[in-house]
């Protein structure tokens, strides 16, 4: 009995074939060749991308990592991106990502910023009253 493989479209004897029970005929419709190779490449691909991610978590912890992550952080964060503003609304409101219209991302972008706008004015204030507490108490 022969077969065509799916993968490379060579015919072959099915004994050539990898076994399965739960195919039709017992076989897959795959050679035991092309599985091979299928395998292999799989393994391949796992062990790089286990490398790689060993190499990041390497690169996350060392002290560059930590400062270009912060970096990167404080750039997305000054620049006020949609998907940025979106996951502030959805970590504060548990509305669903979906549920997140443009309208809201807008209003919510000028929240922030007004926040921020509130932040820097009250650091202001706060800081130089204590600079001019701090005179009055030289003076007196
Ligand atoms: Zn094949």
């Amino acid at each position: 009995m022969k077969r065509v493989c799916k993968k490379c479209g060579v015919e072959k004897e099915i004994e050539e074939f990898v076994k399965s029970k739960q195919c039709k005929h017992g076989y897959t419709r795959c050679c035991k060749k092309c599985k091979c190779k299928y395998v292999r490449s799989r393994k391949i691909t796992y062990k790089t991308r286990a490398r790689n991610r060993a190499r990041n978590k390497r690169y996350n912890k060392s002290t560059k990592g930590k400062e270009c992550a912060i970096k990167r952080q404080r750039k997305i964060v000054a620049l006020l991106s949609d998907t940025y503003v979106k996951k502030v609304i959805w970590r504060h409101s548990g509305l669903k990502h979906k549920d997140i219209t443009p309208q809201m991302v807008e209003l919510k972008r000028e929240l922030i910023i007004f926040h921020r706008l509130k932040k820097e004015v009250l650091n202001g204030i706060n800081s130089g009253g204590n600079q001019r507490t701090q005179a009055h108490g030289q003076a007196a």
